[in-house]
């Protein structure tokens, strides 16, 4: 098992520097974050003593549960999954950033708690640009009003965008959703919004890293090529994904 993921983290690793190579990016402007959702405490943990600190969940229960084993660890965790608010200031307690904001009044009751906290918190915006019914994410379109209007919550420190591409076994129909999320943030710099710069673009996953860090992606998200496929059950994948 710990050969394994030793075996599939070099794997990924040697993956994202030949992507950079390839489009002539430095590999140290791409940040790997594992996604441990379903992925036990232990197996983490051997990542983590491999050299990894970025961690991504989804769900605060995982958080919760995982946190004894691992808070003692040289770690960062991120939130990647769906937020409800009222799962918020249990969340609040084990992350640094949350990468799936994507609607004003998650925004608004963020910012209530972390005020309460007396805390910032760096967030990502999630933008659903394969345009997906079954996604979460705001509309393309309403990313540069989205951005204006969350602006007054100071708490917020706006790093950047997220984005769950559209996977395909074909890179076509793979490669609009991420280019799309370049797209938004070049259209946002344009707008000159004050205190609005160096937005990261985070996306790629295992199935589309490689595109991803093509199009610009500054942190890529993976799970399945690094934990293996038995981790992630079907019902909890779906938890990440709207009715
Ligand atoms: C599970 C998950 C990933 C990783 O996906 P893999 O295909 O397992 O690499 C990335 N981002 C989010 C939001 C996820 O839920």
């Amino acid at each position: 098992m710990k050969d394994d993921i030793l075996f599939n983290l070099k794997q990924v690793h040697d993956r994202i520097e030949n992507a950079c190579k390839i489009s002539g990016r430095n590999a140290s402007d791409v940040q790997l974050l594992l996604a441990t959702k379903t992925v036990p405490a232990e197996i983490i943990r051997i990542a983590i003593e491999a050299g990894e600190h970025l961690l991504g969940e989804n769900k605060m229960q995982e958080l919760r549960d995982k946190d004894s084993d691992l808070r003692h660890l040289n770690i960062e965790r991120h939130f990647i999954g769906h937020l409800q608010t009222n799962k918020i200031k249990d969340v609040l307690k084990y992350v640094t950033c949350i990468q799936s904001l994507d609607r004003i009044s998650l925004a608004q009751e963020l910012d209530k708690q972390l005020q309460k906290e007396g805390r910032n918190l760096d967030v990502f915006i999630q933008v659903n640009t394969s345009f997906e019914a079954s996604k979460f994410g705001l509309p393309p379109k309403e990313v540069i009003s989205f951005i204006k209007e969350i602006k007054k919550y100071e708490t917020l420190k706006i790093k950047g965008l997220m984005t769950i591409g559209l996977l395909d076994v074909e890179k076509e129909k793979m490669l609009p959703s991420l280019r799309l999320l370049r797209e938004i943030r070049d259209l946002i710099y344009q707008e000159e919004i004050e205190g609005i710069s160096d937005l990261k673009l985070s996306m790629g996953m295992s199935q589309d890293l490689e595109l991803a860090i093509a199009e610009g992606s500054n942190l890529v998200r993976v799970g399945t090529s690094i934990f293996g496929n038995r981790f992630l059950g079907k019902e909890i994948w779906n938890e990440n994904i709207a009715e």
